[in-house]
């Protein structure tokens, strides 16, 4: 096997150790190995005008969610000799991590392939940086079960539209690379870079944060597998699970697994889990089946994510082509009423004061205040809704948020009990 001197692997999502090919990769024949994480003012720097505590694009619980799981990683490569680098970048992302791979004289990065819009644009500047700079670069898919370049090519170089079609083409997803790490290859020097532990939400700037808000659910891979496995080991509960059916206001044990926040970072890989459901299949009599089934819930994640691969302005009404173009109604009282849970439905109110404050929520839930806000009461954009989510939730994800807005709008994908010519509501009690 070829020796690479330094090896880097740059984290983003996926911040787990199980079923990494970016860190496999960066680890085998590297004699120092960088495992790096860069934190981004994008998501992170506090923002004292926003609506509720955090910044402008990622709401308190998810920052914290972040540091938690960033921390567990940081636990987790130390225990195996190494640890995590930590980068503050000023503004871009991509000029820290081209720094520090010249710094460093890196031969090799290793990073997993992301399909969103803003990480596609970041990784290309890392990219042609790093071939012009003659390092080698290994970006392999592993966020999702299916590559969905791969998924597109199949189906004659457009994105399958149907959940059906969708399946058919996509077949098994691969095995999860399942290597277990004993040693990690030592941090190289590092220069005069200075090295500093997860910060705390307070360092980051975020002071005086109540502890009533914080979400029942921790970050980090140890409590992913954690929370995994107790979820698989009901067998009769998984067997019979059933999207749509589930109480969406359990909140002591919830109606679904809860490990969306978990997928969202990659502190569980979805490769994993699903083989890990198969695994309890396997010793079934009966067992639901997609799209309603816990692996069907799987599916319909890597669905959105292939649709959103492959389809321009996914995030927009306009340019759109699988979007319906809605005369929507433009009301900033109904929306703030909407976001802040004032519309005096109890139902729609309690849940929007469950995503402020734990930044979770059931499906069936979300379902609710997002036809509440769309196509069944209020007649607002649905990118106004899909923004306030994108910002609170904990699992907030560009492909599946973005999905779902569409779907549940009626705004593609999804057309019945519709009539959008009449806007129902004007006002609210
Ligand atoms: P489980 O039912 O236990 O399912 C397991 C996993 O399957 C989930 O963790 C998730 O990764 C995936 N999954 C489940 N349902 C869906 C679905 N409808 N579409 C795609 N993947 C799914 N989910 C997000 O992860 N991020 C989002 O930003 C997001 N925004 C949404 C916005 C709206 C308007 C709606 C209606 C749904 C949204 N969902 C989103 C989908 C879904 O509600 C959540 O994935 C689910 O409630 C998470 O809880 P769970 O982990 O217990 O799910």
């Amino acid at each position: 096997m070829a020796t690479t001197a330094a090896a880097m692997v740059w984290f983003r999502k996926g911040l787990r150790l199980h079923d990494n090919p970016a860190l496999e990769a960066a680890r085998r024949g590297a004699a120092r190995v960088y495992p790096v994480f860069v934190l981004d003012p994008r998501y992170l720097r506090p923002d004292p005008d926003a609506p509720s505590p955090g910044s402008a694009r990622a709401g308190v619980a998810r920052v914290r969610f972040l540091l938690e799981s960033l921390e567990d990683l940081d636990s987790s490569l130390r225990r195996r000799g190494s640890r995590l680098l930590l980068l503050r970048a000023r503004d871009d992302v991509s000029d820290a991590v081209c720094a520090a791979l010249k710094d460093w004289n890196i031969s090799k990065l290793c990073f997993e392939s992301d399909t969103e819009p803003y990480a596609l644009a970041r990784d290309k500047r890392v990219t042609d940086f790093a071939e012009a700079s003659r390092i080698e670069v290994f970006s392999p898919v592993s966020h999702t079960l299916f590559d969905p370049a791969e998924i597109i090519e199949k189906n004659g170089g457009r994105p399958p539209l149907t959940y059906q079609s969708f399946v058919n083409i996509a077949g098994e997803p691969p095995e999860p690379v399942m290597e277990e790490y004993s040693v990690i290859p030592p941090i190289g020097d590092t220069r005069e870079y200075e090295l500093f532990p997860v910060p705390k939400l307070e360092e980051l700037g975020y002071g005086d944060i109540s502890q009533e808000d914080v979400p029942p659910f921790r970050g980090g891979e140890t409590e992913a597998l954690k929370r995994m496995r107790e979820s698989l080991q009901d067998k009769e509960w998984v067997d019979k699970f059933e999207k749509r059916k589930g109480d969406p206001s359990a909140f002591l044990k919830p109606a679904t697994t809860v490990l969306s926040p978990y997928l969202k970072f990659g502190c569980l890989s979805s490769r994993y889990f699903y083989h890990c459901i198969q695994d309890v299949y396997r010793s079934s009599k009966m067992h639901t089946k997609p799209p309603v089934s816990l692996t069907g819930q799987l599916l319909w994640r890597d669905f959105f994510y292939t649709v959103s691969f492959g389809t321009p302005n996914f995030d927009h009404m306009k340019g759109n082509k699988i979007c319906k173009q809605i005369p929507w109604k433009e009301s900033e009282e109904l929306f703030v009423a909407w976001r802040d849970g004032r519309t005096g439905y109890p139902w729609i109110d309690a849940i929007m004061i469950q995503l402020r404050k734990w930044g979770w929520m059931h499906h069936l839930a979300r379902h609710s205040v997002a036809c509440f806000l769309t196509r069944g009461d209020l007649f607002i954009h649905w990118e106004k809704g899909r923004d306030v989510f994108e910002r609170l939730l904990v699992d907030s994800d560009w492909a599946i948020n973005n999905g779902n807005w569409l779907w549940l709008s009626c705004s593609s994908f999804f057309y019945h009990f519709s009539n959008l010519r009449q806007p129902p509501c004007t006002t609210l009690p």
